[in-house]
């Protein structure tokens, strides 16, 4: 079986480098957009089994993104986990609230991430 395919969007390289390597460590295969628009290309092309959504994005952000996925039947299965730095209070409820299936706050926890990812998709590395 194909280990499952993460999707992640996000403008800062350093944030993209840092989720495609805790990822592959825990035995996903991962794609990568800079923008929402070509997230949403890759989307359609791929049908990744989980995206990972930065909110501040170049021309569209994350919570456009995520409502045209979430109102296309063929993607509103698919699980989006916001990730921002925007950590205001409220704004976990709000991300919440708007759609998104869980929230990480940046800087991310490298040691939660896993988890929360195996919450939606299954866990990769820890078969019992
Ligand atoms: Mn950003």
């Amino acid at each position: 079986m194909t280990s499952p395919l993460v999707l992640i969007i996000e403008d800062n390289p350093k944030n993209r480098k840092l989720f495609r390597d805790v990822l592959h460590f825990n035995g996903y295969r991962t794609l990568e957009a800079d923008c929402a628009e070509t997230g949403l290309a890759l989307v359609r092309e791929h049908r990744p089994a989980l995206v990972l959504m930065d909110i501040q994005l170049p021309n569209m952000d994350g919570r456009e993104a995520m409502t045209i996925l979430k109102a296309d039947p063929s993607t509103s299965a698919i699980p989006i986990i916001a990730t921002t730095s925007l950590a205001m209070k409220g704004d976990r409820e709000t991300l919440l609230q708007s759609g998104f299936d869980a929230y990480l706050a940046k800087p991310i926890n490298i040691k939660e991430l896993p988890g929360v990812i195996a919450q939606y998709i299954g866990s990769q590395s820890q078969h019992t």
